[in-house]
């Protein structure tokens, strides 16, 4: 085959292209991957916005303020005291930077043994296949496959009155990025990014302030699971505001101050910083030539099926840039069907079970329903929950605070969703995922031996409450 000539031409190197690229390589594809994403250092760097301004840095710096907050608010119950620990916000960030680098250093090493072609420019999508890259370079080449795979990502939503100059109005990547300790942090936004990046920075000493436009809190979780977080959040001293619509953001004597209104009327409040995440929107600029046959959606995002097919044909979108959550293991997953099913395996993505996962204190994670939306959808269905405060793992770690619960089949007992927050529940929403695609019901979990003490008998627990059995509390 000539140098420019693939099996498969993969735009985009985040966890859902570089995935999808290294199983088509594994498939025995002859795979190029381009990538458009410049690091810190101006140089190129693989991974894409979750490995470099996104998930990994997110939760090495969610690591750090974690260590302080605990040292200056928690290591005194143990006895331990600290005199006048001090945070050097240089060192956390560049241990972040190396953590970052290491791992999308990992991603190049990867190609290398998986024998892809990387290419760093832009690519742009042509008439029959055809891939336009245009180098960092100036160099501009056209490459061709049998099959196109977008995979561009998204980009942080700018608000009109509030645009980013990465000084004082400052997106996921400015703020992953500070120098100092903001003494106020304004964030709009009370989503993911807003309580994660809002928590780092609260740990640390800033006072932060969230507004959000929507009058409930979290309103993606369970309602139970929602009330929790937010009242844990409140005592932290997150100033979070509800039902408040911002109008303005005006940059005075080195600060912004921030117009918002919510019920009780007009209000002003004046930060050092201000974070904007109020979501992100697909990336498809320049993204597709003439003719291509390509659909996009008002919303920018590459239209596809449930296979990721665009319905032209050798052409597939998968990740931020499609429909469905903007998570980086949905993007994951995706790659690896489209992969599967162009090396006419196949390939499948349960779009039902998908696990969310807030990285804050207490954690957050869920997967399938809530129980509002079973009461809209008029599903009979019963719930049991269990309390981290009755479980002696959680306890002994001073981390007692949070539930657990599940909604099962009122008839079939199938379970319908997992709720959690509370300590590492990042890690135990793992096993009720695998119990909802096992088909699994509250049963089969009630029935499961759990170790002990573990955080993961609370699983079990909320498992036994669903029929209200519960052993280490009242039914
Ligand atoms: P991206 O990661 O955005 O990658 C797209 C890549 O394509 C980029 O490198 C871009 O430069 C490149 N590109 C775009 N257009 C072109 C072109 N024309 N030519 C060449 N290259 C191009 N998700 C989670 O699941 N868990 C988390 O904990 C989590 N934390 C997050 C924290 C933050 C602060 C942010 C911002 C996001 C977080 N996310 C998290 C979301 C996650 O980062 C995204 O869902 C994920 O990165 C999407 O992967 P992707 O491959 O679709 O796109
Ligand atoms: P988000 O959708 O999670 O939250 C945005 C919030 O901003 C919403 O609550 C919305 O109501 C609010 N909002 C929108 N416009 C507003 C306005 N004008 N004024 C006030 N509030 C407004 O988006 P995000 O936090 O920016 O994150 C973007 C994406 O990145 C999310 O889809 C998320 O899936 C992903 N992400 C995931 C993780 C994780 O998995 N742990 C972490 C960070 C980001």
């Amino acid at each position: 085959m000539a140098d420019n000539k693939f099996d498969v031409i993969v735009i985009g190197a985040g966890p859902a292209g570089y995935v999808c690229a290294i199983r088509c390589a594994q498939l025995g594809l002859k795979t190029a991957c381009i990538d458009a994403f410049k690091g810190k250092d101006g140089k190129q760097a693989l991974g894409g916005t979750c490995l470099n301004v996104g998930c990994i840095p997110s939760k090495a710096l969610l690591d750090s303020s974690k260590q302080f907050w605990n040292l200056t608010q928690h290591f005194d119950v143990h006895g331990i005291t600290a005199k006048d620990p001090k945070i050097d916000v240089k060192t956390m960030v560049g241990r972040k930077d190396k953590v970052v680098k290491q791992l999308t250093g990992g991603v190049g090493m990867l190609f290398k043994t998986n024998k892809i072609t990387p290419f760093f420019g832009t690519g742009k999508l042509l008439k029959g296949n055809q891939v336009e890259v245009s180098g960092f370079d100036g160099s501009k080449q056209t490459l061709e496959a049998a099959n196109v795979i977008i995979a561009s990502g998204s980009v942080p939503i700018e608000l009109p009155f509030a645009k980013f100059d990465n000084k004082y109005i400052i997106d996921n990547a400015g703020a992953l990025d500070l120098d100092a300790v903001p003494k106020r942090l304004g964030v709009i936004g009370a989503g993911v990014i807003g309580l994660e990046l809002g928590s780092v920075w609260r740990r640390l000493g800033a006072e932060v302030t969230v507004i959000e436009a929507l009058p409930d809190f979290l309103g993606m979780a369970d309602a139970d699971i929602a009330k929790t977080a937010a009242r844990e959040f409140k005592k932290q001293g997150l100033d979070i505001h509800l039902g408040a619509k911002v109008s303005k953001a005006e940059i005075k004597k080195g600060a912004v101050e921030v117009t918002y209104a919510d019920k009780d009327g007009e209000h002003t409040v004046t930060v050092d910083k201000l974070l904007v995440a109020v979501g992100r929107r697909a990336f498809t600029e320049g993204l597709l030539g003439d003719g291509t046959g390509v659909k996009v959606d008002p919303r920018g995002r590459v239209e596809v099926d449930e296979h990721c097919w665009t319905g032209v044909d050798g052409v597939w979108a998968i990740g931020d840039c499609v429909r469905g959550p903007m998570l980086a293991h949905k993007g994951e997953e995706e790659g690896v069907m489209v992969a599967e099913l162009i090396a006419g395996r196949a390939g499948h993505v349960d779009y039902d079970v998908i696990p969310s996962v807030v990285y804050t204190e207490p954690e957050i994670a869920w997967a399938g329903k809530t129980e509002q939306q079973c009461k809209d959808e008029g599903i009979p269905y019963k719930t049991g929950s269990f309390p981290f405060a009755a479980n002696g793992r959680a306890l002994a770690i001073n981390e007692g605070v949070g539930l657990v619960k599940i909604i099962a089949h009122a008839e079939t007992d199938r379970i319908l969703g997992v709720h959690m927050v509370g300590p590492e529940v990042s890690e135990l929403i793992a096993e009720g995922v695998v119990a909802m695609e096992f088909k699994g019901s509250s049963e089969d979990l009630a029935r499961i031996i759990h170790a002990h003490p573990t955080l993961s008998e609370v699983v079990h627990e909320a498992a036994l409450a669903v029929d209200k059995r519960s052993i280490h509390k009242a039914n």
